[in-house]
């Protein structure tokens, strides 16, 4: 299949899927080029996902202007300096010591996912649910930081219970961040559902979804 044929397929799948919310579309393309990138941009996507520095700079470098980056890989405290002034959006905020440096090297107010570990598997990155409050509590220190939502990665399986379950948690951890009403935590935004879970994601909320291996193939 061509990229074109991808993205409609994906935008099909994904409206099928739809309930309250369209969710936005981010493209993965941390393991393709510009080239790839570029023919996603002509059919229509505008968000982009990277996870390293240097794969999103190039794309910055060379993309138009309205193109949007998303960073949602583990982000070296060291390398938000390179990165700030060109993403739209971080979605893997874990630590405050990256919320820290966030702050420091921010000229504007920069829209920041807290990334949680919903599937209790240690190699994956995030905080855990119950720690998602504190968390938020603690980054209210920090001027130049608006939490937008949660993000999460859900355990890879095809049981659509667990994945169902994974995303619902998220949720309702989203829903009660929500209710506090945070001045700098809005959190009305859920970003979830890869190409092996977007469809239940979708079901379950996602108003971002991140997708790269059935686009990019
Ligand atoms: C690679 C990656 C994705 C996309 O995964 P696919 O399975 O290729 O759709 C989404 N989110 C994160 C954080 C990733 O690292």
């Amino acid at each position: 299949m061509s990229i074109s044929d991808n993205v409609r397929q994906v935008q099909s799948i994904m409206s099928a899927h739809e309930r309250e919310t369209k969710p936005t579309l981010i493209a993965v393309t941390k393991s393709v080029g510009v080239d790839v990138a570029n023919a996603l941009y002509v059919e229509g996507i505008r968000d982009f996902g990277e996870n390293r520095p240097d794969s999103l700079l190039e794309k910055v470098g060379v993309m138009p202007t309205d193109a949007r980056f998303h960073f949602i890989g583990t982000l070296q405290t060291r390398k938000v300096r390179q990165i700030i002034d060109h993403v739209a959006a971080i979605h893997s905020l874990d630590r405050l010591s990256l919320a820290s440096e966030i702050d420091k090297r921010a000229n504007r107010v920069v829209d920041c996912f807290v990334q949680v570990n919903t599937s209790g598997e240690d190699s994956k990155h995030g905080l855990e649910i119950e720690e998602v409050i504190p968390f938020i509590e603690n980054c209210k220190q920090y001027s130049h930081i608006r939490i937008i939502g949660l993000m999460t990665m859900a355990p890879l399986t095809e049981e659509e219970s667990i994945l169902r379950d994974t995303f619902r948690r998220l949720r309702v951890a989203r829903d009660e961040v929500m209710a506090k009403a945070y001045e700098h935590a809005p959190c009305t935004e859920l970003s979830m559902g890869m190409s092996n879970d977007y469809p239940i994601a979708i079901e379950e909320g996602a108003s971002f979804v991140r997708i790269g291996t059935v686009l990019v193939q």
